[in-house]
């Protein structure tokens, strides 16, 4: 099994959710006592949301790629940044080590790929909906973005920040979400990208008007496959690695 860094703590809440889903997905894949073999390393998020504000997003990437090389340091086989709004900075930390970053935007775009969706609803914090980082990734993979009007856009963000990344789940919050979906669909939307890695702790496939693509469980997804070996027709040897 290889071993999977995290570079955490954006929020601390989401990264429990990474924690919680890759143990429990190995647990499930490959029985008794397995777990995921795991380098955690959690930042202070009020020090990367300040970058963030200021637009110093070159000193908040090095914040990562230190975390990154000290991951890489601790022997991990891949790093994983369990952030979209952070993927802003994903090619400069991916420079500073040898292991592969797994891209959360490029798992998310295959997944999009895989099931024919072209124009999809984005969530997400407003860098993420506003910066060109998101929609030049899906573009590669021809995928067209629709985001959330202006006044919709801070509304999200402002959710997300004052809210979600405080473990903060309100029922108003999430009929909010609900509505800003249902305008995007009506504009031509084929599915929602939750592009922020609180937002399932809001919105989950149940009562959403579209197909609900959730960039967490994607990311987790594509981390068990690299640890566990690259894919599921391996596991079967996985298995009996693991029986050993
Ligand atoms: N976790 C969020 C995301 O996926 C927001 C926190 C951040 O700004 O990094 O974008």
């Amino acid at each position: 099994m290889n071993t999977i860094g995290l570079i955490g703590g954006m929020s601390w809440e989401s990264t429990a959710t990474y924690y919680n889903e890759l143990n429990r997905a190995v647990s499930h894949r490959l029985g008794g006592l397995h777990s995921a073999k795991i380098q955690l390393i959690s930042l202070n998020f009020a020090e990367i949301a300040h970058l963030q504000k200021q637009g110093n997003w070159y000193e908040a990437g090095i914040i990562l790629s230190d975390a990154a090389q000290k991951l890489e340091q601790a022997g991990v086989d891949c790093v994983a940044i369990c952030t979209n709004t952070m993927h802003k900075v994903a090619d400069q930390v991916q420079k500073n080590i040898s292991v592969p970053l797994i891209h959360i935007i490029d798992t998310a775009a295959k997944a999009l790929q895989q099931k024919q969706v072209r124009k999809v609803a984005l969530l997400g914090t407003q860098f993420t909906m506003e910066h060109d980082f998101y929609k030049n990734k899906l573009a590669e993979y021809q995928i067209e973005l629709i985001t959330p009007s202006a006044k919709e856009r801070v509304e999200v963000h402002r959710i997300i920040f004052e809210e979600l990344c405080l473990g903060r789940v309100l029922p108003q919050s999430k009929a909010t979400y609900l509505a800003i979906i249902d305008n995007m669909a009506n504009i031509g939307a084929e599915a929602v990208l939750l592009a922020c890695t609180e937002i399932n702790l809001l919105i989950q496939q149940d009562g959403v008007s579209l197909p609900v693509f959730d960039t967490t469980m994607l990311h987790v997804e594509a981390l068990l496959d690299y640890s566990l070996g690259g894919n599921k027709e391996s596991l079967g040897d996985n298995k009996e690695v693991a029986r050993e």
